[in-house]
Order: structure tokens, then sequence, then C-alpha cells
């Protein structure tokens, strides 16, 4: 009963479908399919566009409480309902993001799902996939050279190059490229400067691809980058350097959304992931849109826990696409409830009633939240092996008292026959009218949407930041910027900006230390406490375990 495979033992032995098979579950004919081998495809851009005058399903976001730092399953919560929304007869379909190649070589475990909730092929997924990632690096630093350039064949456009925000992009995590000093060794090399290089993952490009609706939007939005400032300070954009027609050229491909399956052969699209700090962190509205055009359920999932990833999925992505959720799945593990609830990340294994209910504070602020965004939302406990029965009764007790419901999947173990319950429930709450509205007004300004975010999700005290944040927040404003949304970047490990402040803190201090402008994307970026946007590597990386089997085949992956 208790499964030893690993994730990869388990994708690997999957009966996949050809995907062409799969394309025709949804009504995707074999010539509007762009296939990558046998199992991958991309959807073509011609046929979504056809699809804009059909009904679009209802669309269902999987969040979770505040986590452990293993994760508390969102994916495979998400793929594992995907499935079980089939199972029971309904056309469902998965959205979710691409993982990011570089941290599968450090710590990170794979992230397209877990146990029997998968989708395949994981390896490929998880590393080139279709070339999206590859992509949007060459897209990012095609305009990073063409900086340099533009300032080494005599700088026309008066930039300044100490205020040059445009930094370059790699998908690795290399912390020796954090901070850089570029173009040294002499005249024929340019000026040198500082920079730096980030993950690909949190390239502005990357959001951007995740929002733009189509190709021409997506132009526009490479347009509007703004790459750093003149000396008057005056922002100086993409466009300016003619790269938005370049960039989208090499753009063009991955912004068609790819097309697998999971364990159980049912639809899956997996595009774009974006960083849930710096970013919005949701798979693509290209994505999201085509699965909802295509079946009557869309099952998607919001990186970090409900505090920052539902606010927003719901203030960025469904505002700006307009895109109306009908239900929510919070998810919530016995061990991460016992985490919030002050016990030791050592201790997770041992039977703790009473550390649940103190942690289900966590669960119990996460459904007010959603609350005050009107759509209904019911309580998925990912069942561990390690749960106890009197753990898991305290789970759905609490639930119980808070008006809502807790359901026991055990979708990891079991795949769909393991999460049917909530797989109805969940049918059940979608029936209702979503009564769904943004947290703020986009009139507000900026650092009032910030103040109404604390506030009202964070439960914080006083929200500050320095003069000079406040500046520029009032300098963006005048240049016609105040109508975006913010992006909270904060730890995904409290509604605090401590992460070690577990539970439902109230009256805590959020401190805005820095902001940032994605005029591209279209948000501005409130940072709080420290954000690292190029990971390391850890002392023993996973790198060292990773290696080729006799058969040829990836053994090591997580
Ligand atoms: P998230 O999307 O919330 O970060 P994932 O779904 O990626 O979380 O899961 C994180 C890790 O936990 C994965 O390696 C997955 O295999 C594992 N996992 C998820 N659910 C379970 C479970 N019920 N039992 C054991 N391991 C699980
Ligand atoms: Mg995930």
């Amino acid at each position: 009963q208790v499964t030893v495979a690993s994730d990869i033992e388990i994708a690997r032995a999957a009966r996949k479908l050809p995907i062409q098979t799969v394309g025709e579950k949804l009504g995707i004919d074999a010539d509007s399919l762009i296939p990558f081998g046998h199992d991958k495809a991309k959807i073509s851009a011609g046929f979504i566009d056809r699809l804009k005058d059909r009904p679009d399903g209802k669309l269902i976001l999987v969040t979770a409480i505040n986590p452990t730092p293993a994760g508390e399953g969102k994916t495979t919560t998400t793929v594992g309902l995907g499935d079980g929304l089939n199972r029971i007869g309904k056309r469902a379909v998965i959205c979710i993001r691409e993982p990011s190649l570089g941290p599968c070589f450090g710590v990170k475990g794979g992230a397209a799902g877990g146990g029997y909730a998968q989708v395949v092929p994981m390896e490929e997924i998880n590393l080139h996939f279709t070339g999206d990632f590859h992509a949007i690096t060459s897209a990012h630093n095609l305009l990073s050279a063409l900086i340099d350039n533009h300032v080494y064949w005599g700088n026309e456009l008066g930039i300044d190059t100490r205020r040059i925000t445009w930094r370059r992009v790699m998908d690795m995590n290399d912390r020796a490229l954090r901070e850089i000093v570029s173009s040294l060794g002499g005249v024929s090399n340019g000026y040198p400067r500082e920079t730096g290089f980030d993950i690909t993952v949190a390239s502005e490009i990357m959001a951007i691809l995740c929002l733009a609706n189509d190709l021409a939007d997506l132009e526009q939005r490479l347009g509007n980058i703004i790459i750093g400032y003149r000396r008057d300070k005056s922002p100086v954009f993409a466009r300016d350097l003619k790269a938005d027609g370049a960039m989208t050229v090499l753009l063009k491909e991955a912004l068609q959304p790819n097309l697998v399956q999971t364990l159980e052969n049912n639809p899956a699209l997996v595009h774009g992931g974006p960083f849930a700090n710096i970013a919005h962190g949701c798979n693509s509205v290209v994505a999201t849109k085509t699965a909802l055009k295509l079946s009557d359920y869309v099952v998607t999932e919001a990186g970090f826990g409900a505090d920052l990833g539902a606010e927003k999925f719901f203030d960025i992505k469904c505002r700006k696409a307009g895109l109306t959720p009908s239900a929510v799945v919070l998810v919530a593990t016995v061990r991460a409830l016992k985490m919030n609830g002050g016990m030791a990340k050592e201790d997770l294994g041992q039977e703790n009633v009473e550390a649940v209910r103190l942690g289900a504070a966590n669960l119990a602020r996460h459904l007010e939240n959603l609350g005050k965004f009107g759509v209904p939302a019911v309580v998925a406990i990912n069942h561990f092996v390690s749960d106890t029965q009197a753990e898991v009764d305290c789970v759905k007790a609490v639930a119980t008292e808070l008006g809502s419901e807790a359901v026991l999947c055990h979708h990891w173990a079991k795949g769909s026959a393991g999460i049917e319950e909530l797989a109805h429930k969940v049918i059940q709450l979608a029936e209702k009218d979503s009564k769904f509205s943004t947290l703020y007004a986009d009139e507000l300004p900026l650092f009032t949407k910030v103040e109404t975010i604390a506030r009202e999700i964070y439960r914080a005290g006083a929200v500050t930041a320095d003069k000079a944040v406040r500046q520029q927040l009032a300098e963006w404003e005048m240049q016609g910027y105040g109508h975006l949304p913010v992006c909270m970047a904060k730890t995904q490990y409290s509604f605090s900006t401590d992460p070690t402040l577990r539970g439902a803190p109230v009256g805590h201090g959020v401190h805005v230390r820095e902001v940032r402008l994605s005029a591209g994307a279209g948000f501005v970026v409130a940072i709080t406490g420290e954000i690292m946007t190029m990971p390391g590597l850890p002392r023993s990386p996973s790198s060292e375990r990773i290696f080729l089997g006799q058969g040829g085949q990836i053994e090591g992956l997580f």
C-alpha cells in the first residue's frame, strides 16, 4: 500500500499515448499540433485563434497554506484533481508552469507533480522540454547585447550606464555571476560597467510571455520594457533600441502552449514559469485561455502560499486577462499545519494533534482571505503516510468549524482513485455563481495598493517605506504607471515578512525596501526582505547523483 517507487520510476513506467491521441481528446486535429517527438507538442497559434467564439469552461485554482520547505503538494494536487475530474466523467485540462532547468541540479525535486499524480515525460519537462526557456534566455540576452552595443557605438540615446537595470540571464544556479563587471579587456570591448546575471525564470520576458494575449500583445509589451535611465532619469525603452521585433521573432514558437499528458493520459498544458516573488508565479494566460476553450474544467496552480500565489493570481493574472475563477482548492498538509503550530522541522514525523490545532490558525486565515475575493474554497488534505487518523480528524473538524470542508486526498499514492471526493466537491462549488472580485481598484495610488494587500491579506500593522521608495512610486505615477497592479515579493513561509513567524500573526510591520517597475509585464514589484534572483548550488548538489543508466535512461533526477 505504501509506495516505494521514486517519482522518476513511476514516471518512466507510464503507458503514454501518442501526443496526437491526447490532442484528439480535446478536439485538436493533428495539423494543429506541432509535435516535439512522440509525447510533447505545441498547439498552433492559428488553431488557438479559431477558438475565440467558443464558450469558456470553469477555472479552478489550486493554492496552499504557508508551506514547509519541502512543498505541500500544490502541483501534485493540481495534477491529481485534473485526473480525478476526468475519472468522474468530466472534461478537464491541467495548466501548470514549466519547471526551471537550473534548480534540478541543486536541491529541488522535480516540478511535474509527484507519486501517482504526475505529468510526463517528467525528465524532459524538467530539463530542455520544448526549448521555451532557451528562447526566453536568447531574447533576454539579445536585448542585453543591444544595450552594450548601443553604448559602444556612441550612445545616441544617452543611456546612463550606471543606471542600466536590464541584466543578463541564464537557466543555471550560478552564484558567481550574481554581480559582475562586463566589457573588461580594453577599448574594443566597450565600456566596463557593473551588471550581473539572474536565472531565466526571473527575467521580465518570462512574466511578459505569461501575461501576453497573442503575438501582437507580446511585441507591444517587449517594446515597453524599461532597460535603464538617462542622466535626467527619463526611461529608455527596449523599443528605443528597436529590439522588440527581433525579440518577438525569437519568442514566436515559445508563445504556443505545450501539450503533454498525465500518468493517466489526461491532457495537461505546461507553459511558462515566472518566479513567484518578483513576478506573479502562474502559467501562461495563453495556455489557461486555450484550456478554457477546450474543456469544461481547467485546474491550475499558483506558486507559494495563498497569501502570495492566490493574491497575485487574482489581482494580476485574472485582472489583466479578464478571467473569472469559479472555485479554489486550498492544499494543506498535516506536516505544514504542525510546523505552523510551532513544531520544529525535524519533529514533523511525530503525532501532535495539539500542534495541528494551533497551526490551523494559518488555515483559517487563508480561508478568510480567499473569501475576500468572492471565490468559494474547499480544503484538500494532501495525505502523507506519516499522518495519523487523529491529526486528519482534527483538520476536518477545524475546517467544519470555519464553515468550510476539508477532504482527505490520496492522489499521491493512488492517482485519480484517491481524489474522487474532492473532484465531486469542486464541481459542486463551481456550480455556484462566482462573485469574484479583485482586492483593490486600478485607480488606487500604488502605495495604497501595497497597504491594502498588507493589511487585508497579511494583517500587518504599520506599512512603511523609505522616502526614496515613495518618491520613486510618485514618479512612476506621474509617468502614467499608477494604474498597474502591485506584485509583492515576500517570504512564502509566513504571512509576515519574517519567515520564522508561523501561524497567523497580526500587527507585524511590513517594510517595502525596494520597488521595481516591470513596465512590459505590467506590474510594479514591491520588495520586502531579501529576494534572490540568482540561486546558488548546495555543498553537495544533486548533479553529483544524476547520470545516464545502462539503457540510456536518466537516473538520479529526484
Ligand atoms: P508544490 O507544488 O506545492 O511545491 P509539489 O506538488 O511539487 O509541491 O510537491 C513537492 C514534493 O513533495 C514533490 O517531490 C512530491 O513528490 C512530494 N509530495 C507531494 N505530495 C506528497 C505526498 N502526499 N506524500 C509524499 N510526498 C509528496
Ligand atoms: Mg508547484
